[in-house]
């Protein structure tokens, strides 16, 4: 074999095992079927079939899992012990069709369900939702300290998000100390289980206030919700385009991308809004919307939607059989790594784009006092 070829297909080789070692399974599987044509080229059949065993290998092992490591950015550590305690929950595990056994009954379960399925990291939220009037939504679903501890036990696992009832006199408080003393990355709210709407200019705004000041993203339900006792009148996706239009530089994500039938309004936001995005747990992969499943791959979505489970209630490793069996599903590398893992470090890393400073840099005449 000439010198030249011989040195690209081992460096190509080096980079295969390295990204499978990162498992960055993606990235294996197409340097060696890159290595197997150069080989092929070389007329080298035992190396040709030694990369074959080793693309084989590469299937093998991420058939369940992510092909790259995954952040999910919607995961409840929550135990076989707590679903049954809480009225609500138990309602949620019987509509997800949860068995017994598949229902993790510690952190440790948690833990290795993540490393089954290649997500290296989880974001993990509290629920407070103690002002509801229905008896079996008054206790709040993890607390927020409990939350950071998890986060403080396995820094390296978790992304804490908190959660204030928005009814509590101390809400912006809470939001505060949930950010600059917890340090969490978000917060969490579900306005159903509060049966408060999220443009409650009241009770609301002066939460979102914060987060604009604090520069934390605001993750908050949208569509139909497994938390029985709720009414969903108060989770519908254009009760948000007030928010997104009143808070342009808060960063917003729709959980659930309004499954249940509003998804089409929720993509709207995230099409029009710069800082809406789309959480895309809650629901096997198996129901996606076609709409949903094919504007990933533009432009308009590629940055916007992040993946989630709903972990307990969606399984990890079944997330990623169903995903791979998706119909009609093409795409890109890029569109996966940004979705399984990007959009999501984005999210937390970046600023928000401000439409205003846009305007002003590009010499637009904008009033100097303009927040909006
Ligand atoms: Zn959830």
């Amino acid at each position: 074999m000439e010198e030249p070829l011989k040195e690209k297909i081992e460096k190509i080789f080096g980079e295969a095992r390295s990204a499978l070692s990162a498992k960055y399974y993606m990235d294996a599987e197409r340097l060696f079927k890159q290595a197997v044509e150069l080989l092929k080229e070389t007329n080298d059949a035992s190396g040709v079939s030694a990369c074959e065993t080793e693309i084989e290998n590469v299937l093998k092992e991420s058939a369940s899992c992510s092909p790259v490591p995954a952040i999910d950015y919607h995961a409840h550590p929550m135990f076989r012990d707590d679903l049954k305690k809480s009225p609500a929950l138990s309602m949620a595990t019987r509509h997800f069709r949860m068995k017994d056994e598949i229902i993790p009954k510690s952190i440790e379960d948690m833990l290795e369900d993540m490393n089954k399925a290649n997500v290296e990291k989880a974001v993990i939220m509290s629920l407070d939702s103690s002002s509801s009037e229905h008896w079996a939504l008054k206790k709040s679903m993890l607390s927020n300290d409990e939350i950071a501890r998890l986060v403080s036990l396995y820094p390296d696992r978790f992304i804490g998000y908190g959660s204030v009832d928005p009814r509590r006199g101390d809400a912006v408080d809470e939001t505060e100390r949930c950010i600059k003393e917890l340090k969490f990355k978000g917060m969490k709210f579900h306005p159903a289980a509060v049966s408060t709407y999220p443009n409650d200019e009241k009770l609301f705004y002066p939460i979102y206030e914060k987060c604009v000041e604090l520069n934390v993203p605001v993750q908050s339900h949208c569509g139909a919700t497994g938390m029985y006792f709720t009414k969903i009148k108060y989770m519908t996706p254009l009760l948000y385009d007030d928010v997104a239009v009143d808070f342009p530089t808060l960063k917003l994500v729709l959980l659930h991308y309004g499954v249940g039938g509003w998804h089409d309004q929720a993509m709207s936001l995230a099409f029009r809004h710069p800082n809406v995005y789309l959480d895309i747990s809650g629901s096997s992969p198996r129901i996606y919307p076609q709409s949903l499943i094919e504007s990933a791959n533009t432009p308009f979505y590629q940055g916007k939607i992040l993946f989630g489970t709903d972990y307990p209630f969606i399984g990890m490793q079944s997330w990623f059989k169903a995903f791979k069996q998706l119909k009609g599903f093409d795409w890109s590398e890029e569109t996966q790594k940004k979705v399984l893992r990007e959009n999501c470090m984005h999210l937390h890393q970046s600023e928000p784009v401000s439409p205003l400073d846009i305007l002003r840099k590009e010499g637009v005449d904008v009033p100097p006092d303009a927040k909006r």
